[in-house]
């Protein structure tokens, strides 16, 4: 392989994007504007711009990554003579099935098709294309240059031969690569989302506050941060999303949202991206400041 197409330049499409083309592959980035485009290899610049500070590649290493990748708004003229395509458009069931019933139209039969999805079923998304046994989730984790994690999702037709080969190209990046069965949540948010979950049910029976709830994780669990601040790090939204695909795919209760993450969500209080979660972000990201609602 040496050209691969990421569809989407957000949050994890410009970190795929960064990291192909950072081990030599050349890169196809596709979104629906330049501005979003322009935002993403922005972003890519300013990753790159820290590792050179760091030492940890040279200015060369740089504009050698940023060469290799090209911007598209053309989904069409992006894939043209991809050897992969990893999507990693916004997190939507219908959308998603529309950009890979495209897809299976536009590559060769022998390409495989990719997907960052966090929640949807591969094996739904398989099913929109003549290639099911060709299509894997490649979960990668954010941020993308630095998670060392990619979770590899086989869905149901998914190959051996598919998967040891996306498994090894993973492996190529640098990262570590894990294999997993396509069942709600994969393992990543199967496990995350519950206990995020119960840390928002904590605090709702008024067992403990934000603090002391987030400190029990961190200092005694040597957890890097309590599940309530990553949950306002992931978003509340996202949060709410993958607990309700876990709720409807199981039909198990234990998964069911906290009504207090339902209310805050409604009130479009979504964490860092909104300045507003269990903390207040309006300052940065820096300084950990309760939000007002849960001062005491
Ligand atoms: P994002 O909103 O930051 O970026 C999504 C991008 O996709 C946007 O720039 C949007 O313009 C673009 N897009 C939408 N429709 C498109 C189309 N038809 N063609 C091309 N581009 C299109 O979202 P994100 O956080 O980067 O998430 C992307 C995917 O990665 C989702 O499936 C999400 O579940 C998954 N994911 C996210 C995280 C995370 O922490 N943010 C972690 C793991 C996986």
């Amino acid at each position: 392989m040496k050209n691969i197409a990421v569809i989407g330049a957000g949050t994890m499409g410009n970190g795929i994007a960064h990291v192909f083309a950072q081990t030599g592959y050349n890169v196809s980035l596709i979104d629906l504007s330049e501005q979003n485009l322009e935002k993403g290899i922005a972003t890519i610049s300013k990753n790159l711009d820290r590792m050179v500070a760091k030492e940890k590649i040279s200015a060369a290493d740089k504009n050698a990554t940023l060469g290799r990748i090209q911007g598209h708004t053309s989904m069409q003229d992006g894939v043209n003579g991809a050897d992969l395509v990893v999507e990693a458009a916004t997190e939507n069931v219908d959308l998603k099935l529309k950009i890979f019933a495209d897809l299976d139209k536009m590559v060769p039969e022998n390409v495989i098709l990719a997907t960052n999805t966090s929640s949807i079923s591969i094996t739904k998304i398989a099913s929109v294309t003549n290639r099911a046994d060709k299509v894997i989730g490649m979960h990668f984790m954010n941020p993308v240059p630095i998670m060392k994690l990619v979770e590899i999702i086989r869905g149901y037709s998914t190959t051996d031969e598919v998967t040891e080969t996306i498994m090894e190209l993973s492996r190529m990046l640098g990262k570590v690569p894990v294999e997993v069965n396509d069942y709600p949540g994969f393992v990543a948010n199967r496990i995350l989302m519950p206990m995020i979950n119960e840390a928002i049910i904590t605090l709702h029976e008024g067992v403990a506050g934000v603090e002391e709830i987030d400190t029990v994780m961190k200092l005694g669990m040597a957890h890097p941060m309590g599940p309530l601040q990553l949950a306002d790090f992931i978003g509340l939204d996202v949060c709410l999303a993958i607990l309700e695909v876990l709720h409807e795919g199981f039909g198990n209760p234990k998964y069911a949202p906290c009504p207090l993450l339902v209310n805050m969500v409604t009130a479009g209080k979504k964490g860092v991206k909104s300045g507003e979660g269990f903390y207040s972000w309006g300052h940065g990201t820096k300084d950990l400041i309760l939000a007002e609602n849960f001062k005491k």
